[in-house]
């Protein structure tokens, strides 16, 4: 067991990769702390993976995991999560954009009492077409979850062990981590951190990242604010449409009847058929969702505990400072 772990995701990073490992390890010896460094490879093309392997032979402190293909960042930190044996997980980009020499104050923050700290880039170093787009989707972001972050896509976050034991990352859903942790009832807080443009290689994710990450935010808002009763979300609007229908119909109805004709009013009367129809298949998908979950929860549901005492067998969760 060391006191932190830093996970560093790594898809063709191989300028970057020894001079990052040398200003990590000055830091993380500076610090006095017990620690290793999880290096997953993300299929890197270039040499990544050989100076990893050189660096993980020289270095007792590394881990190092290396994926067969490319699966995404995400796949990555879920990969270094489940290697990590750290009371306290860093995570850092590999491409010397985040700052190693962050890390003592980011624990620091940590210390204070949080669960999830998150760095922001404040002032950043990266192109318009880059930070423009990145203020407004973390704008939507706040709108929709609640959560009031500046840049919920910074690589440098420091969690606590609790965190990455209970949230699992998939598809591309690493950027939504501390909205995750949010919504589980984890505290978390927000450090500003330098940045650092790109001196080697590109960056991995063109403009579709946003077209992507607004979908991704579909999908969070669904499983953080519904995945309890789809049939809620799915069925309030689709009741909605249904009466709007019903409404239109029985108006043309009344027509029918004390005029004897309803010309001149098939606009209005498809509009009528349609919300109906649409209603019953919005509620349809809510019952459906309903029996997937249903499904999914069957060996009973994933609840974040903060504690769980017992006569006999008395135990605290490993989520200290929130208690
Ligand atoms: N990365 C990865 N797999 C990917 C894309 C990126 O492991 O499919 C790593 C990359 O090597 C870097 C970090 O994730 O360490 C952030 O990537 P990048 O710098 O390209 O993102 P940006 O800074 O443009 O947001
Ligand atoms: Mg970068």
């Amino acid at each position: 067991m060391v006191e932190i772990s830093v996970v560093v995701p790594v898809f063709d990073e191989e300028e970057s990769l020894r001079e990052l490992h040398a200003r990590l390890t000055e830091v993380l010896e500076g610090m006095g702390r017990t620690y290793e460094i999880v290096y997953v490879d993300d299929g890197s093309g270039d040499a990544s993976l050989d100076i990893l392997r050189e660096i993980y032979e020289t270095d007792r402190r590394v881990k190092l995991v290396g994926f067969r293909r490319r699966y995404g960042k995400s796949a990555a930190l879920c990969v270094g999560f489940d290697e990590a044996d750290g009371g306290i997980i860093i995570t850092i980009d590999a491409d010397l954009q985040d700052d190693p020499a962050e890390i003592p104050r980011l624990v620091a923050k940590l210390e204070e009492g949080y669960d999830l700290v998150s760095g922001w880039k404040k002032k950043r170093n990266d192109p318009v077409s880059k930070t423009l787009p990145s203020k407004f989707f973390n704008f939507m972001v706040a709108a929709a979850t609640g959560l009031n972050l500046h840049d919920i896509n910074c690589g440098l976050k420091a969690y606590r062990r609790a965190v990455t034991d209970h949230i699992k990352v998939y598809g591309q859903l690493h950027r939504f981590l501390p909205v995750f942790a949010h919504k589980a009832g984890f505290k978390v807080g927000e450090l500003a951190v330098v940045h650092h443009p790109r001196l080697h290689g590109r960056t991995k994710y063109g403009i579709g990242r946003f077209l992507h990450g607004s979908l991704d935010l579909l999908t969070v808002i669904l499983i953080t604010g519904y995945t309890g009763s789809p049939l809620h979300f799915f069925g309030s609007i689709g009741i909605g449409f249904t009466a709007g229908g019903f409404v239109i119909n029985c108006y043309l109805l009344y027509l029918k009847i004390s005029d004897g004709n309803i010309h001149g009013r098939t606009p209005l009367l498809m509009l009528g058929v349609l919300l109906m129809l649409l209603g019953f298949q919005l509620v349809s998908t809510g019952l459906l969702a309903e029996l997937i979950t249903r499904m999914g929860h069957e060996g009973g549901k994933e609840y974040s505990l903060r504690l769980r005492l017992s006569h006999g067998d008395a135990g605290e969760t490993g989520n200290a400072g929130t208690s």
